[in-house]
C-alpha cells in the first residue's frame, strides 16, 4: 500500500509527517480523557485534523495516528462523530438498525488498527525477524528499531511468522489476554485466569527478577489439550508484575504436512 509510495525507510515510519502529506493538515498530541484518538475531517475528505491521546506514552500516540489516518484514508469508512451520534440517539429504537451500526463500527476499527500495524510495521522491515527462530529479543529488537509498542511489535511477530507461535500477556500472575498465531492449535484460556501450574512463567514471576529467560521445553498440557511433540516457552518479566510468555510448538507431522 503506502510504503510503494513511501519508500524503504530503515527506522521508524514518521507516521505524523505521512499524515501531513496526506492532507492531515494538524496532527496533535495532549491529554486526553476517554479516547485515543480523533479525526476531524469533512465529508469529502479533502482534509483533516488528527488529534491524539499521549497519556500512554509516545508509542501508542505513534499507533493512534496511524489509526486515525486509515479512517481517513479508508474511504468508505463512515465518520465516527456522527456515526456516534446516531447511535446514541437510536438507542433502543431500531435494535437491527443499531446492531448493523455497531458491527460496521466494529469492523471499521479492526480495519483501522490493521491499516495502522501496516504502516508502521513494513513487510520489509520484519523480513529479517521472520527468517530467524522466533524470540522474545526478536521482539525487543523490533519494538525499538520501529518505534512500536512491545504489544504491537509480540503481536506481528506471532501472527506473521511461518512458526506455530502464541503469546500470553499476564499481570500478577493473571492472565489478561492472548493471542494466538494461525497455526498455533487452540490454547486454553479465560481472562483473569490464574496462569498455569505446569507453565514456567510463574517460577519466574516468583523469583522476582526482571529480564528473559531462555527459550525452554514445556509440558504441552501447560497450554493446551492438543496432543503436540514439543512446546517451548520463553518468558519476560516486565515491571510491576507484568509478564510477556512466547510460546511455539512443534506440530503433529502430518499436520505439519498439510499445511
Ligand atoms: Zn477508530
Amino acid at each position: 500500500m503506502l510504503h510503494g509510495l513511501i519508500g524503504q525507510i530503515d527506522g521508524p515510519i514518521p507516521v505524523a509527517e505521512i499524515a501531513r502529506a496526506l492532507d492531515i493538515v494538524e496532527v496533535r498530541e495532549c491529554p486526553l480523557d476517554g479516547c485515543e484518538g480523533v479525526l476531524i475531517t469533512d465529508r469529502q475528505r479533502s482534509r483533516g485534523s488528527i488529534l491524539v491521546n499521549n497519556k500512554r506514552g509516545a508509542q501508542a500516540a505513534r499507533f493512534s495516528i496511524a489509526h486515525e489516518l486509515g479512517h481517513f484514508l479508508l474511504e468508505r469508512h463512515v465518520l465516527g462523530l456522527a456515526d456516534g451520534m446516531v447511535c446514541t440517539k437510536n438507542d433502543m429504537r431500531e435494535s437491527r438498525t443499531m446492531r448493523q451500526q455497531m458491527q460496521r463500527h466494529r469492523k471499521q476499527e479492526v480495519e483501522a488498527n490493521e491499516f495502522a500495524i501496516g504502516l508502521l510495521v513494513p513487510d520489509y522491515a520484519m523480513a529479517p525477524t521472520l527468517r530467524s527462530d522466533p524470540a522474545i529479543q526478536a521482539i525487543t529488537l523490533m519494538k525499538d528499531k520501529l518505534d512500536i509498542s512491545l504489544e504491537a511489535s509480540t503481536r506481528c511477530l506471532v501472527e506473521r511468522h511461518d512458526e506455530p507461535l502464541a503469546a500470553v500477556w499476564a499481570r500478577d500472575g493473571l492472565i489478561r489476554y492472548v493471542v494466538r498465531g494461525p497455526r498455533f492449535p487452540w490454547i486454553t484460556w479465560k481472562q483473569g485466569q490464574r496462569l498455569p501450574d505446569l507453565s514456567r512463567t510463574p517460577r519466574y514471576l516468583a523469583s522476582g527478577r526482571v529480564g528473559v529467560s531462555a527459550m525452554s521445553e514445556v509440558a504441552p498440557a501447560a497450554w493446551t489439550h492438543h496432543e503436540l511433540p514439543e512446546l517451548f516457552e520463553q518468558v519476560r518479566i516486565g515491571k510491576d508484575g507484568h509478564s510477556l510468555t512466547l510460546l511455539w510448538a512443534t506440530l503433529p507431522e502430518a499436520e505439519d504436512e498439510e499445511e
